[in-house]
């Protein structure tokens, strides 16, 4: 079968040319005679390359020298689950805002060490939108404030940073991270999974402002410990060496688009086309999130008519668009056109809705 346009949540589709250096290096691995995953993670060859990785990150995002950047595992839950026992530093609340599926895992993990203050949810609105700061209520005593940056289920992101004044902001930025610059000074903590904008499952990353470390509860597992993995250098244990030599890849690739400004110009297009296309359908596709807090990723939809779903889903397949059904929590179709979905794949796919719409309708 030839390549499709892939629409999946995560994990997600890579770019093609990553995909194809991946494949022309398989067998030897910079003049090893071997593949990068088959050899130590602390001998030369990889290590250098595990240097590259950060350096190539903090060049993209523009990491501040006070910020750590670790490659760790466990997956975004495993990072939303540690934050707590890296962060706390002693404190007994932290200050959660409630906007989908992901803040109320985290909310939920959290709640086994701590008090949590849920200083704003939107879900009587079925997490529709952003609550806005003004009417959030943040404790005073909370060790830091929480929030989910892209909800990749109900398809909500923020376009603005939260004020928490000198109590450090930490974002799970799994689904959005490098699809548009990021002013990480505003941020003690951004964490996320690898596997949308990144590359392959199995890593996860955490940037983390240094005054923070050091005050781990002494229970926190030595490899999910910032403070310890930050003292070797994220090699306390084995990493996921292959998917963090393709997030080395991916890296490059992204800096071959011009960098996050370049990526973002293109991802404004793309997901204008999208939205365009469900606005414009007469009521034939429903997209019910507040329109300044569309994100840019993850576009959850709904066909006014349930019944074609199953059509929809499999003439759409057909036509080379996959990955396109909604998660279980919300229903109906949703398209992540994260950074490796082009704007002709975009375009491929509302042109097919116009013509599913236009058969249907
Ligand atoms: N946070 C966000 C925003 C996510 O989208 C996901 C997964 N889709 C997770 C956390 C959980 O990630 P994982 O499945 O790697 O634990």
């Amino acid at each position: 079968m030839s390549r499709v346009f892939n629409f999946s949540a995560g994990p997600a589709a890579i770019p093609e040319p990553v995909l194809k250096q991946a494949q022309v290096e398989l067998l030897d691995f910079r003049g090893t005679g071997m593949s990068v995953m088959e050899m130590s993670h602390r001998g030369k060859v990889f290590t250098d390359v595990a240097r590259e990785v950060v350096s190539d990150f903090r060049g993209l995002l523009g990491i501040p020298a006070n910020y750590k950047v670790l490659f760790l595992q466990g997956g975004g839950k495993g990072e939303f689950s540690i934050v707590p026992l890296n962060l706390l530093r002693g404190k007994k609340k932290a200050d959660y805002v409630n906007t989908g599926h992901w803040s109320a895992g985290a909310i939920k993990e959290a709640s086994k060490y701590c008090e949590v203050n849920v200083a704003a949810s939107s879900e009587v609105r079925k997490f529709t939108y952003i609550p806005r700061q003004q009417d959030w209520r943040l404790s005073s005593d909370a060790a830091y404030v929480h929030i989910c940056t892209n909800e990749t289920i109900h398809g909500v992101e923020y376009f603005w940073t939260p004020e928490t004044g000198q109590v450090p902001l930490v974002a799970d930025a799994s689904s959005h991270i490098l699809s548009r610059p990021m002013d990480v000074a505003r941020y003690g903590c951004i964490y996320g999974g690898a596997q949308k904008n990144i590359g392959p499952s199995g890593l996860t990353f955490v940037i983390v402002r240094e005054d923070l470390l050091g005050g781990a509860h002494p229970w926190t597992p030595s490899v999910f410990d910032y403070t310890q993995q930050d003292n070797n250098d994220w090699m306390l244990n084995t990493p996921p060496t292959f998917a963090v030599y393709l997030a080395g890849l991916t890296f490059k690739w992204l800096a071959a688009q011009g960098g996050l400004a370049g990526m973002e110009r293109v991802n404004v297009q793309k997901a204008e086309c999208l939205y365009g296309c469900i606005d414009n359908s007469a009521g034939f596709y429903l997209n019910t999130i507040a329109k300044e807090d569309r994100s840019r990723m993850n576009v959850p939809f709904f066909l006014k008519d349930e019944k074609l779903n199953a059509l929809f889903l499999e003439e759409s397949l057909a036509a080379g668009l996959a990955g396109l059904k909604g998660h279980k929590a919300v229903g109906g179709m949703r398209a992540s056109i994260y950074n490796a979905v082009s704007l002709e794949g975009v375009q491929a796919l509302v042109d097919f809705m116009n013509a599913f719409a236009k058969r249907h309708g």
